[in-house]
């Protein structure tokens, strides 16, 4: 099966929750599965966290987990589980999470619910609270709603939240997304409460508001990771300005070395349909010439008819059109390059550069970390070849989940011997030999030593 450098995140739902389903997605190329804590109990979350670790190490595969915690992001609380709505109609106001903001609201308030779908203007008759409804259709429980224009100071976490981070905690979670991030504060809040818990976890910082938009150099500098987080950000800001703020993000994170996740509706037609529109396949197509280092489904996996398919045709896209980007990293983006781990991230680029093009048997790099930084720096030039990275610390694997054309390896020696011994066994050889880039620590510090070694 040929390997995807794009990876791939999976939101898990009922769709996807037996064993088997979770096994195809896996071998299907999922790298992360996604945890969506907005939705369900949290029982079900864990319950389905350790199926998912569970049938990963049953396949020998290194999958990463991610939660996604609500934040201070507003949703609507049902009493069942839909509601009809009528252009014109007029229904009580329902209660959502945040009740504290409902005095705040005017009359003639807009409200959005379930991404735009649905469009209500608020309205007060003595003590009662209504909305006017623009939209037909039936809103269902828990969607998000927003209130464009209300600037009201929302907690960084609610309680679900934190009963999400304890739960994180005992899994051993590996990436903790906050929606609704507006600055770099909410982060660092976040990582205040995620040190109490003694979660070694990543943080990502989903981008769906104007705020997080004003903030995000700031935010960048707090966050492991960004999730392009389409949905709701083309609520806040006008929809033909989501994929321009795409690239910019992307681009951003790629000069800042850490992981960008694009999200968002990416195969939405499939979660009906088997096959996808052609202007979805575009739309993957475009995140890899963006550079994004991964791409999401959403309902496509945890609710659609078509989970394992939807894997395979983002996969499929993936491999064909990540390896069209020919162009010279270097000449693209100015990179900052200070440290000694991004001094030889770009020499070992350079060395790929100048043999990747005259050896046909060149297969990639080996480096061995104990932290992963030259491994993030040394993605962050997008090569086209897989960086198989060895280390003793599990965490520090499962963290580069995210991360393009990264293969984190479990090896307790740093021994390139045994490194080759894995890839051969774990067929990542071709036939007549391949040549690795090498980079390989000469003491406690990090990785220091480039080399290019032959294999046979
Ligand atoms: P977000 O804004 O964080 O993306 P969302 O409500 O759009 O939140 P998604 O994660 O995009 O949710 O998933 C799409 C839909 O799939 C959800 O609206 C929900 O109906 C369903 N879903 C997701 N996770 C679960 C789950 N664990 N159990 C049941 N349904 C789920
Ligand atoms: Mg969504």
């Amino acid at each position: 099966m040929e390997r995807h450098l794009t990876k791939i995140v999976a939101t898990v739902g009922p769709a996807c929750q037996s064993e088997k389903t979770i096994g195809e997605l896996i071998q299907a190329g999922v790298n992360i599965f996604r945890f969506n804590f907005k939705h369900n109990t949290l029982d079900w979350h864990d319950r389905m966290i350790q199926k998912v670790n569970r049938v990963a190490m049953h396949l020998g595969a290194r999958v990463g987990t991610l939660i996604d915690l609500q934040g201070p992001e507003i949703r609507i609380k049902l009493p069942k589980e839909k509601i009809l709505v009528k252009k014109g109609q007029i229904i009580p106001f329902f209660t959502i999470t945040h009740p504290q903001l409902i005095p705040l609201l005017k009359t003639g308030q807009k409200i959005i619910v379930d991404d735009g779908k649905f469009k209500f203007v608020f309205n007060k008759k003595s003590r009662n609270n209504f909305l006017i409804s623009e939209s037909d259709g039936f809103v269902l429980n828990k969607k998000t709603l927003n209130i464009p224009g209300l600037n009201f100071p929302l907690p960084v976490l609610i309680d679900r939240d934190f009963q999400g981070l304890h739960l994180a905690a005992r899994n051993q979670v590996d990436y903790v997304a906050l929606s609704f991030v507006r600055s770099a504060d909410d982060i660092s809040i976040l990582r205040r409460e995620i040190k109490k818990f003694k979660l070694d976890t990543s943080v990502i910082a989903k981008i769906e508001t104007n705020m997080a938009l004003k903030n995000l150099d700031k935010i960048l500098t707090v966050s492991d990771g960004i999730m392009v987080a389409r949905g709701d950000l083309g609520v806040e800001i006008p929809l033909e300005e989501v994929p321009y703020q795409q690239k910019i993000i992307i681009k951003k994170c790629i000069l800042k070395g850490i992981p960008v996740i694009t999200a968002t509706q990416m195969l939405e037609s499939m979660i009906t349909a088997p096959i996808p529109t052609r202007a979805e396949i575009s739309d993957i197509a475009n995140a890899t010439y963006d550079l994004t280092d991964a791409v999401m489904l959403s309902g496509e996996t945890a609710t659609g008819k078509y989970p394992v398919q939807a894997v395979e045709i983002m996969r499929k896209t993936l491999i064909f059109n990540e390896k069209k980007n020919l162009v010279d990293s270097r000449l693209r983006f100015n990179f900052n390059v200070e440290e000694e781990y991004e001094f030889l991230a770009e020499a070992a680029y350079g060395l790929y550069r100048s043999i990747s093009q005259k050896k046909r048997t060149f297969a990639g790099f080996i480096v061995f970390t104990t932290n992963g930084q030259a491994i993030r720096a040394l993605a962050r030039y997008r090569p086209l070849f897989p960086i198989f990275a060895f280390m003793s610390d599990s965490r520090i694997a499962d963290q580069l989940a995210a991360s393009f054309g990264v293969n984190a390896i479990i090896l307790q020696e740093q021994n390139l011997e045994k490194a080759f011994a894995f890839l051969k066994k774990a067929n990542y050889l071709k036939k007549g030999g391949d040549i690795f880039i090498i980079l390989y620590p000469t003491s406690q510090k990090g990785t220091r030593v480039l080399g290019i070694s032959h294999i046979n």
